[in-house]
């Protein structure tokens, strides 16, 4: 039986974000920005792009600038258009960079607090105001009932509980706190 309470149900949420990011790391796993951007427009366009104007789903694609362009309405779009990732034009590599290192250190180093501000632009090369709007940008997106944007597209496995286990329940954290441990990973 599941009896557990909000700060466990918070363990469960980034134990599994942080054991569904790739083994090799995202910088790896997502090697430039194309692949970024590739990543970007089927976390949010599952079945193909649509306008994010007119809804329309006959779209060109211009590949030299990722963009997209609406065939009825003429709008151009990119996998960012209309985010809180657009707004800053920041590179990607920062977002899934900062996305890794919020989900891990959250995890390995404090379930209480978040990584700093100057911790993270420190880790990603970058200001410290710049890095305080991404951290604001990706923890909205990845907390539990957030845009889940950003978190779907670094976390790229997926977790299947051994037979037995029940889901939310002692056993199955117990589970996830000894995977994390092991550093092994369970696909489906
Ligand atoms: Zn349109």
């Amino acid at each position: 039986m599941s009896n557990i309470g909000q700060k466990e149900l918070d363990h469960f949420h980034w134990l599994t974000m942080a054991l569904s990011l790739p083994e090799e790391g995202v910088a790896k796993y997502f090697p430039d920005e194309p692949a970024r951007i590739k990543r970007l427009v089927e976390v949010r366009w599952p079945h193909g792009p649509t306008c994010i104007r007119c809804l329309g789903d006959s779209i060109t694609k211009i590949e030299t600038r990722s963009l997209f362009q609406c065939r009825k309405c003429r709008h151009q779009f990119s996998a960012t258009s209309g985010t809180a990732l657009h707004r800053t034009r920041l590179p990607l590599g920062n977002w899934f960079q900062a996305t890794e290192s919020l989900i891990h250190y959250h995890v390995d180093i404090s379930l209480r607090y978040h990584m700093p501000g100057h911790a993270l632009a420190q880790k990603l090369g970058i200001q410290y105001v710049a890095a305080r709007r991404i951290r604001k940008v990706v923890l909205a997106d990845i907390e539990e009932g957030g845009y889940n944007f950003l978190r779907s597209a670094v976390c790229v496995q997926a977790l299947k509980i051994p037979t037995g286990v029940t889901a939310y329940s002692n056993d199955h954290l117990r589970w996830l706190v000894e995977l994390r441990l092991s550093g092994l990973r369970f696909r489906s």
